[in-house]
């Protein structure tokens, strides 16, 4: 026990060093430098509400900085050929596969996610990201069009120029990664915004990669959503937003970027349903609901499964095995190696997961279960954590089953008939993932067919890897990452050549 509790304060340790390291730093044009107006926010450790480092707070100055310095890159970064960029692309891989636990600690530092479920996967899958695009260079290529047998006409793609990605906090690494690497094989140069609440992570990963990126074609401007992310998408040089948020904030930029006729990818929230048929293999189906939700992440996962409807014929037993797991997992220091779900990333976020169990707790004609595991050791006493928390008997029509909570609270009703289910799972605004549970491929193609979700899994739970299409339906947004499209069809343009005699 001891052994554990040394080897965390040591992480933690580790950790804070790190950050401190980074203090005040954001990175423009391959340097690490402040903000123009010396103005910064504070870094917090949600484990123990305490601030833990500096970020700058960036305004349109400084991203027109690092825009100039973007574009002033551009020129030599396009002209290496696919293949060369593709290179750097995987030792940039190789590099981060490397540092992955210093990133894991930091990233656990500045999120609360728990380093052995959480963290530590997040930091050793980045590299994979890099691997994948390393190697697709060689599909950056046009056709050839048989118009007349006296004409050439062929196609042709090329970079966009400087792309801007705009990220949040859940995955901070990951998804600037899946960001970052297509653009950069594409020929682009980028400026990363991530969210205030988790940019040390992205800074030092960053850091890593500027061993292999030459000055401007990577920059990470930090600083608030509404001043730093505003500046970003109005600036002019800025041909191409690539988001990852919430729908609502998507919206916002989405309607910038379309006056100013550049196009983005958006991948926004989610309300995904899962549902647990009579066939299913039920003790897989219950880790399913686990693993589904995220509860190891305080179910702060786009994808979550957080409305769980399940055949009345195993509805009992199902609820009884999902609570006798939950009450198996630990919730505390994100550092120890026991800790199974650590906290949740900040007070709003805190606040607005808190309000909503509230909600619930306090509705008569609803069935809540809370499952407290939580750490009593005083130095998380201040610490932001909440519980898994299960309702039952929720409408579909009600706030607690419409709204994306972003929180461990997870919505379970039975169901009588399957098509009843599909139609209630499908009685969203988002259409991010879906998840079915059976062993009857009839049921699972016809879900498959029926379900109103980018995203479907069947008898698992997998998050997306690279090569496999990710991105969302309806109000989830648009556009595809983690696969071939994305390069080419988000950050290329393309060009028709006709050459006559
Ligand atoms: P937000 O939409 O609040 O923020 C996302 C990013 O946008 C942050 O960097 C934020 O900066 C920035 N931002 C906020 N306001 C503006 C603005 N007006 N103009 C430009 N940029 C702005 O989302 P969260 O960070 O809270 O992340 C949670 C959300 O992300 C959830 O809805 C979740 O579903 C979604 N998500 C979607 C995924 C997908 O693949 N579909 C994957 C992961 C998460 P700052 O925070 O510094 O203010």
């Amino acid at each position: 026990m001891n052994d554990i509790l040394n080897l965390a304060k040591e992480a933690r340790l580790r950790a804070k060093k790190l950050a401190a390291e980074l203090i005040n730093k954001q990175f423009i044009g391959g340097e690490f430098i402040p903000a123009s107006s010396g103005a910064t926010l504070p870094v917090i450790d949600p484990a123990r509400f305490e601030e833990v480092g500096e970020i700058p707070s960036s305004d349109a100055t400084d991203v027109a900085h690092a825009v100039s310095a973007a574009k002033q890159a551009t020129t030599s970064w396009r002209r290496l050929t696919p293949r060369q960029r593709g290179h750097l692309l995987r030792l940039c891989g190789e590099k981060l596969r490397a540092n992955a636990e210093a990133l894991a600690e930091l990233i656990a530092l500045e999120t609360g996610k728990a380093l052995r479920t959480e963290s530590r996967p997040e930091a050793l899958n980045v590299a994979d990201v890099f691997d994948f695009y390393s190697g697709l260079g060689g599909e950056l290529k046009g056709q050839t069009i048989p118009v007349a047998t006296d004409m050439l006409t062929f196609t042709i793609r090329e970079p966009l120029g400087v792309v801007g990605a705009i990220i949040p906090w859940n995955v901070p690494v990951m998804l600037m990664a899946h960001k970052i690497a297509p653009a950069l094989l594409a020929g682009n140069t980028v400026i990363v915004k991530p969210s205030e609440e988790a940019s040390l992570s992205v800074l030092k990963a960053a850091q890593l990669l500027s061993e292999f990126l030459p000055p401007g074609t990577l920059n990470i401007v930090c600083g608030s959503g509404p001043i730093a992310g505003t500046a970003l998408v109005e600036n002019e040089d800025v041909k191409k937003i690539s988001f990852t948020g919430s729908t609502s904030t998507g919206r916002i930029i989405a309607s910038k970027a379309g006056a100013r006729l550049i196009t983005t990818t958006m991948e926004l929230g989610g309300k995904s349903p899962m549902i647990i048929a009579e066939d299913a293999d039920i003790e897989r189906a219950v880790e399913g609901v686990i693993s589904g939700m995220r509860f190891t992440r305080q179910g702060q996962s786009c994808s979550a499964a957080s409305r769980i409807f399940v055949q009345e014929k195993i509805f009992s037993e199902v609820r009884e095995l999902v609570i006798s797991k939950l009450k198996k997992l630990s919730i505390g220091d994100p550092f120890s190696e026991q800790t199974d779900i650590g906290s949740i990333i900040s007070q709003a976020q805190y606040q607005k997961v808190c309000s909503y169990i509230r909600e619930a707790k306090e509705d008569p004609t609803l069935d809540v279960v809370e499952i407290s595991n939580i750490d009593r050791d005083p130095e998380l006493s201040k610490g932001l954590f909440t519980s898994p928390t299960l309702v039952f008997g929720a409408k579909t029509s009600s706030r607690l089953a419409q709204e994306e909570i972003f929180g461990p609270l997870c919505l379970m009703s039975p169901y009588s008939d399957f098509e009843g289910a599909i139609q209630e799972a499908n009685k969203t605004e988002y259409g991010l993932a879906a998840y079915l549970w059976s062993k009857d491929l009839s049921k699972a193609l016809y879900f498959a067919e029926r379900i109103e979700a980018g995203f479907v899994q069947i008898n698992q739970t997998i998050v997306f890897r690279p090569g496999t299409p990710y991105g969302g339906l309806k109000n989830s947004g648009f556009g595809k990452e983690a696969c071939l499209e994305t390069v080419i069809e988000d950050y290329t343009r393309g060009k028709t050549v006709m050459i006559g005699r």
